[in-house]
């Protein structure tokens, strides 16, 4: 089985795989290292975890063509799969872009600060569907930064609404936990604009931690419908989000 593309979700699907059918075996492919973003602590961690796992790994290769029994990579070498998991990257649904909102290569709605569409402001656009762009570029997609989305512009259409102008949005990131199998993982704790700190847990107590983050979303709604103010708590970036005349 081949994985191509060795971001996060490619890393993940390959060491599940592995994992529950030992038999095939799983080749990852992609441009990069795997784990390249993280310390180098937590790269190799996440290495010897897909190494164990019989996950073979190529980096550094590009795929370019994807046919029926194989892919093929630049310099023309086919590796031969039964089965091919494209895993390089998302796209939004495209009745964004064919309403005529402004949007960006991927199809994200481009917003202003305060997550209304450039080019039609009684819109407002949140998660992966939005490309909101922050002191440290656009926001990448996760549920750390989509939930807060939501809930400022749900915010900023009941301040609009009683006639306030809505205020801008700011997010920083905290962390990336990586699973690695059902028994493994490792988190890699970042500063706002993800970039990697010294702290990463690995094993058992990353495990527990992603699972619960995994499974935040529902608590985090139930605890917002019965304390809505603490829906408006989120890392907000400090200096790394911080641009001239914010509040
Ligand atoms: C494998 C994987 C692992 C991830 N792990 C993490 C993680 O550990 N931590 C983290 O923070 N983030 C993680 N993410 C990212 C996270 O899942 C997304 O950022 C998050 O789900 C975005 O939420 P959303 O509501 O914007 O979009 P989505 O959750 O994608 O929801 C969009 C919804 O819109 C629906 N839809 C699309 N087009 C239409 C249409 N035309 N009409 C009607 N409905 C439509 C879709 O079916 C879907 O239900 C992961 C993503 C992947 C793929």
């Amino acid at each position: 089985m081949v994985v191509a593309g060795s971001g996060l979700t490619g890393i993940e699907s390959a060491a599940e795989i592995a994992e529950r059918h030992p038999r095939p075996s799983v080749v990852l492919l992609g441009r990069a290292e795997p784990g390249a973003a993280m310390n180098p602590q937590a790269t190799s961690y996440l290495r010897a975890a897909l190494d164990r796992l019989g996950v073979q790994v190529r980096a550094g290769v590009e795929v370019v063509k994807v046919l029926p029994d194989a892919v093929e990579l630049a310099g023309g070498e086919n590796i031969v799969a039964d089965a091919i998991l494209w895993t390089s990257g998302t796209r939004v649904s495209p009745p964004a872009a064919a309403a005529g909102l402004a949007v960006d290569e991927r199809g994200r709605i481009v917003t202003d600060a305060a997550l209304r569409s450039v080019s039609h402001p009684e819109v407002y656009a949140i998660g992966d569907a939005a490309a909101i762009r922050q002191g440290y570029g656009i926001m990448h997609g996760t549920c750390q930064g989509g939930m807060p989305t939501g809930v400022h512009a749900a915010l900023s259409i009941d301040r609009v609404l009683r006639g306030k102008q809505p205020k801008p949005f700011r997010f920083g990131y905290y962390h990336t936990p990586v699973s690695l199998g059902r028994g493994d993982a490792v988190v890699q704790f970042t500063r706002p604009d993800d970039s990697p700190r010294r702290i990463c847990p690995t094993g058992r107590t990353a495990v527990r931690y992603k699972e619960t983050v995994t499974a935040s979303p529902w608590p985090t709604y139930g605890r917002m419908k019965k304390v809505p103010a603490s829906g408006a708590f989120w890392p907000r970036g400090g200096r790394f989000t911080r641009v001239r005349g914010d509040e």
